[in-house]
C-alpha cells in the first residue's frame, strides 16, 4: 500500500493565504497523481464512480460489495438563507466563518447570538453533512444535545481476540446529523447569519480587517476570519513538516439478512482475525503487522453500520486493502449484505504539529489540530471548544478597543490552545506514536490493559477530559495493569515517543 501525499501550496506569507485543495488521499499503487477534484472525493463520505485505475483492478474480491453502493444521494435542508449582499451599516463583518461543518456552524451560531455580524462561507450550506458521527452519550448530554442523537446503545463491546471480550458500560450513540445541522442552521438563521455559497480561495489581510476572495469573485471583508474547513485546512498556516498518522476506514450502512451482534451493544472495536485464518494468508500477514478492527452499530436485526478501521498508521492503509479485509470479515461472520444505503470513506489525519500559534486566521476543528491524536474522534471535542472560541471573539470584538487584526487573533488563539490543552495534546500524540509502532498482538495487549482501567481514566482519555497530571497517573495505572509483555513493549517502543513528547513539552514551555 502506498500513501501518496500531496501537499499543495500552503502559503507562508503573513499578508495573504492561498487556500490549498484538500491535501492527502489514500490511493492504490500505480494511479497517476489525482486531480484536486479526485483528492476531494477521496476525503468525502460517499463513494464516487468510476473507481480509478488499478484501485478497481485490485478490488475483485470487494467488487460485489461495491456494486451495491448507491449513487450519491445528497440530502438538502430547506432553510431560506440570508445572502451576503447588501451589507447594511458597517461595510466590514465582525466574523467570517469559512466552512459550514459542525465546527464552523457552532461558532457562527454563538457569535451571532451575541449580536455580532457573521457570514458563513461554504459551497453548499444547506447540504446535510455526510459523515456518520459516533459519540459517547455523556459527551452530548453535557452539551444539552441529547435530542440530536438518533440511536443509542447502553453499552459497547471490545473483542480483543476470540477468547477475550470487554463489556464497556458507557452509552454510545450515533449523531442524527440532519437534526444537529438543522438545529444549528435554525439558530444561525434566527440570529441573522448571512450565508455565501462559494469556496474561499485566498485571504488578504489589512491592518484591521481581512478580505476573503471567493471562487465566485466575491471579496468578503471581516474583522476576524475563522478557518473551519476541516482537514482541507484552507487558510490556517503550519510551519513544521506535516507528518500525521492516518486513520483510514471504510463504512457501510447496510441492509443484511442477519448479523451476529447484540442489539443493545455497539461494537467499539473487534480485533478478531479468525476470518483471515484459512483462506487469506496474505491478508492475515498484513493484518498482523498493520491491524484493522471492525466498528459496528447494529440498528436492528437487519440494518447495521459496519466500518473496517485502521486506527492509525503512517503511511495510512489503502482503502482497497481495508475493503478486502471487510469483505473477508463479513463473510466469516455470516453477514450477507442485501443492500447498501450509504457508505463512507474516512481518511483522518491524526497528530502532527499544531498550526502556527498565534496567527492572523483563527481555526477550529480539523483545521486547528483538534482531532484526538490517539483515536480520530473530534466532533464532541470541537462542539465543546466552539463556545470557548466564540466567547473569546465576542469578548474581544465586543469590548471596544479591538486592536489590530493580529492582536485580536493572538488573544483568541490563546483561548483556543491554552498551555494545558497543548500539553494534553502532546500526551495524546505520544499515545498515537506508541500505537503506530504496535502490531496486532501488541495492540491487543494494549487495549486489554486500557479497558481494564478505572472508568474515569479511560472515559477521560477518550473524551479529552484528562490534563497532564491526570494523564501521568493514567499512564502509570495503565502500566500497572498491563501484562509483562505489554510493559516490555511500552518500554521498548514507547521510549522514543516519550522522549519526543518530553522534548516538545520543554520546547513549548520555553516559547
Ligand atoms: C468519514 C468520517 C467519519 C467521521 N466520524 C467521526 C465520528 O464518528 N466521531 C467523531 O468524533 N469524529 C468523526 N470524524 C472526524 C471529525 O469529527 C469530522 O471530520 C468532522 O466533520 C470535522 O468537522 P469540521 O467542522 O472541522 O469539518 P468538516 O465537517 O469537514 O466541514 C468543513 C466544511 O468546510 C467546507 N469547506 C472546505 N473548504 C472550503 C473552502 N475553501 N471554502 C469554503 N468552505 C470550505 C466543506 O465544504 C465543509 O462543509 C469523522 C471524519 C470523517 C471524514
Amino acid at each position: 500500500m502506498v500513501l501518496r501525499k500531496f501537499l499543495l501550496g500552503i502559503s507562508s506569507s503573513s499578508a495573504s493565504h492561498n487556500c490549498p485543495t484538500p491535501m492527502n488521499t489514500i490511493l492504490g499503487t500505480h494511479c497517476p497523481a489525482p486531480s484536486p477534484k479526485l483528492q476531494f472525493l477521496a476525503m468525502s463520505a460517499f463513494p464516487k464512480k468510476p473507481i480509478p485505475c488499478q484501485w478497481r483492478r485490485r478490488q475483485i474480491s470487494a467488487a460485489a460489495l461495491l456494486d451495491l453502493v448507491p449513487d450519491t444521494k445528497k440530502e438538502i435542508l430547506d432553510f431560506d438563507l440570508r445572502p451576503l449582499e447588501p451589507l447594511e451599516g458597517s461595510s466590514t463583518l465582525d466574523l467570517a466563518v469559512v466552512g459550514g461543518g459542525p465546527a464552523g456552524l457552532a461558532v457562527a451560531e454563538r457569535v451571532s447570538g451575541a449580536g455580532l455580524s457573521v457570514c458563513c462561507i461554504d459551497p453548499s450550506p444547506n447540504l446535510v453533512w455526510p459523515n456518520n458521527y459516533g459519540v459517547w452519550v455523556d459527551e452530548f448530554e453535557a452539551m444539552g444535545l441529547l435530542d440530536c442523537l438518533d440511536a443509542t446503545w447502553p453499552a459497547a463491546v471490545v473483542h480483543i481476540d476470540d477468547a477475550r471480550r470487554k463489556l464497556l458500560r458507557r452509552s454510545y450513540a450515533r449523531v442524527d446529523r440532519r437534526r444537529l445541522k438543522s438545529r444549528m442552521m435554525r439558530a444561525c438563521v434566527a440570529h441573522g447569519v448571512r450565508f455565501h455559497r462559494a469556496k474561499v480561495l485566498k485571504a488578504v489581510h489589512e491592518t484591521s480587517r481581512s478580505l476573503l476572495l471567493c471562487s465566485d469573485g466575491a471579496a468578503v471583508p471581516a474583522a476576524v476570519v475563522l478557518d473551519a474547513t476541516g482537514f482541507s485546512r484552507c487558510l490556517v498556516r503550519y510551519d513544521k513538516p506535516y507528518n500525521p498518522g492516518y486513520q483510514v476506514a471504510y463504512g457501510i450502512l447496510a441492509e443484511v439478512e442477519e448479523h451476529p451482534f447484540d442489539l443493545d451493544k455497539m461494537v467499539f472495536m473487534d480485533w478478531r482475525d479468525s476470518h483471515l485464518a484459512e483462506n487469506h494468508p496474505d491478508l492475515r500477514r498484513r493484518n498482523a503487522a498493520a491491524p484493522t478492527f471492525l466498528y459496528a452499530m447494529p440498528f436492528s436485526s437487519d440494518r447495521i453500520f459496519l466500518e473496517e478501521t485502521s486506527l492509525v498508521a503512517r503511511p495510512g492503509l489503502g482503502m482497497d486493502e481495508i475493503q478486502e479485509r471487510m469483505v473477508a470479515r463479513l463473510s466469516h461472520l455470516g453477514i450477507q449484505v442485501k443492500g447498501i444505503e450509504e457508505d463512507e470513506r474516512c481518511v483522518i489525519p491524526m497528530g502532527g504539529p499544531l498550526p502556527v500559534l498565534p496567527q492572523r486566521v483563527l481555526g477550529i476543528g480539523g483545521t486547528a489540530g483538534m482531532v484526538h491524536p490517539s483515536t480520530g474522534y473530534m466532533v464532541a471535542r470541537t462542539l465543546a471548544a466552539a463556545p470557548v472560541v466564540a466567547d473569546a471573539i465576542v469578548r474581544i470584538l465586543g469590548g471596544g478597543g479591538r486592536g489590530s487584526g493580529e492582536e485580536v487573533a493572538a488573544r483568541v488563539w490563546g483561548d483556543v490552545w491554552p498551555p494545558e490543552r497543548r500539553r494534553q495534546r502532546e500526551f495524546f500524540c505520544f499515545g498515537m506514536d506508541l500505537l503506530l509502532r504496535l502490531d496486532l498482538e501488541g495492540t491487543r495487549r494494549f487495549f486489554d490493559a486500557f479497558f481494564e482501567l478505572e472508568p474515569a481514566y479511560w472515559h477521560g482519555f477518550l473524551s479529552s477530559r484528562l490534563f497532564l497530571p491526570e494523564l501521568v497517573a493514567f499512564g502509570f495505572s495503565l502500566f500497572g495493569r498491563a501484562s509483562n509483555a505489554c510493559r516490555l513493549e511500552i518500554m521498548v517502543k514507547g521510549t522514543m515517543p516519550l522522549l519526543n513528547m518530553i522534548g516538545n513539552l520543554l520546547e513549548d514551555s520555553g516559547d
